[in-house]
């Protein structure tokens, strides 16, 4: 291992970079998006189901309605079937029969009703249906995202941590000041500390530097630290 603080200060850049790209890509998860657009479809649906099976439960509710409605119509008119057959007063027979015929009717049109409700409900049942089926589907696939989210950020995680534990044995090895000095630096300049002067020219600004300070940098004292001219970093030659 190199024991030349600058080129060791190097190394921790890269580290550092390392973990600021690994942490960049766990916050960034794509798969995170597609989990959301997922949760998004689920409380459609869930919207969906909620309205449909409330309009699935007034049709059963008029359902039963008819239904006892149409059982006291029917008793009603077997009484009368009854009254009518042991014969009777004409007028009394006259309003019996116009009452059955109106309740007749009446039976006629419930039932009528009826038949188109069932008719909505066999279509609100098949709707439901397919709602259902979709629900459990992206159930499974929210599901299969959560994992594979998970596990990417365990591979992260443990990318981070080792990257985290080479850097601090590599950072034992610089002295203090240069690494302070690196540090806040890097803060201050979008996580670039320390750059490699090459071939005349500051690998973190991408300017040819001029001569004068080329040299300066070339023939720098060993432990001095030289901050290049244009971006103020740590130049490392
Ligand atoms: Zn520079």
């Amino acid at each position: 291992m190199s024991t030349d603080p600058l080129k060791l200060l190097l190394r921790v850049q890269e580290c550092d970079l390392s973990i600021d790209q690994l942490l960049y890509r766990r916050r960034e998860l794509p798969e995170r998006g597609e989990l959301a657009r997922m949760e998004a479809r689920a409380r459609e649906l869930e919207t969906r189901r909620s309205r449909l099976d409330t309009d699935r439960e007034d049709r059963a509710r008029r359902q039963s309605q008819i239904d006892s409605q149409v059982a006291t119509f029917a008793s009603r008119i077997e009484a009368i079937e009854s009254r009518l057959r042991q014969g009777g007063d004409y007028r009394d027979v006259q309003a019996m029969s116009t009452e059955m015929d109106s309740l007749t009717r009446h039976r006629r049109a419930l039932e009528d009703e009826e038949l188109e409700i069932m008719e909505q409900v066999e279509v609100l049942d098949a709707e439901l249906e397919s709602l259902a089926g979709e629900a459990s589907e992206l159930l499974k696939d929210r599901e299969t995202v959560s994992a594979r989210i998970k596990e990417l950020e365990s591979e992260l995680d443990a990318g981070v941590e080792a990257s985290r534990n080479e850097r601090s044995a590599l950072a034992l090895g610089l002295p203090a000041d240069l690494l302070s000095s690196y540090e806040r630096i890097r803060a201050r300049l979008g996580g670039i500390g320390a750059a490699r002067l090459v071939e005349g020219t500051c690998s973190g600004y991408h300017l040819k530097l001029p001569s004068s300070e080329r040299e300066r940098a070339l023939n720098a004292t060993p432990g001095e630290i030289v901050y290049c001219d244009q971006c103020g970093r740590i130049l490392v030659t």
